[in-house]
């Protein structure tokens, strides 16, 4: 039995192309190069490339990585975090701001929710790894 798959290239839609962008999906490691028009999606090998075009089209969004100051009696720690959830990234540099200006008292175990920014507009961060 023949157990390689026959690869079918999905038929392209067509396309408003007074709106059409074009796009890299970043989603898994396979890159796929789409291309929407907000409506349709061409290019995208699975559901999640297709979710991802629209949305891209919409507001993009990302997890950002980066650390936080911990100053406990031994000194300042650097903790790893990473977003709770993608953010907008019209909102990164705002929320770096955020988290560059908390001081946690103690070092939370990876896993541990940090919060930051104000109370109207917090963000949540993830402790992603042991102290550096
Ligand atoms: S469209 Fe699907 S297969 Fe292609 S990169 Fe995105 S997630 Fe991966």
């Amino acid at each position: 039995m023949d157990k390689q798959k026959k690869k079918t290239k999905k038929i392209a839609k067509p396309l408003d192309e007074s709106r059409a962008k074009r796009y890299t999906c970043i989603v898994c490691p396979t890159c796929c190069e789409l291309e929407t028009d907000g409506i349709e999606v061409n290019g995208a090998r699975c559901p999640r490339g297709e979710r991802f075009a629209l949305q891209e089209m919409v507001m993009p969004l990302r997890f950002v990585t980066t650390s936080v100051r911990a100053q406990i009696p031994e000194g300042t720690m650097m903790i790893p975090v990473k977003t709770a959830y993608p953010v907008p990234m019209a909102r990164v540099f705002e929320i770096m701001k955020e988290i560059k200006a908390l001081r946690l008292s103690e070092i939370p175990p990876i896993g541990a929710k940090v919060t930051a920014g104000s109370a109207e507009s917090p963000t949540e961060w993830i402790v992603t790894g042991e102290v550096e």
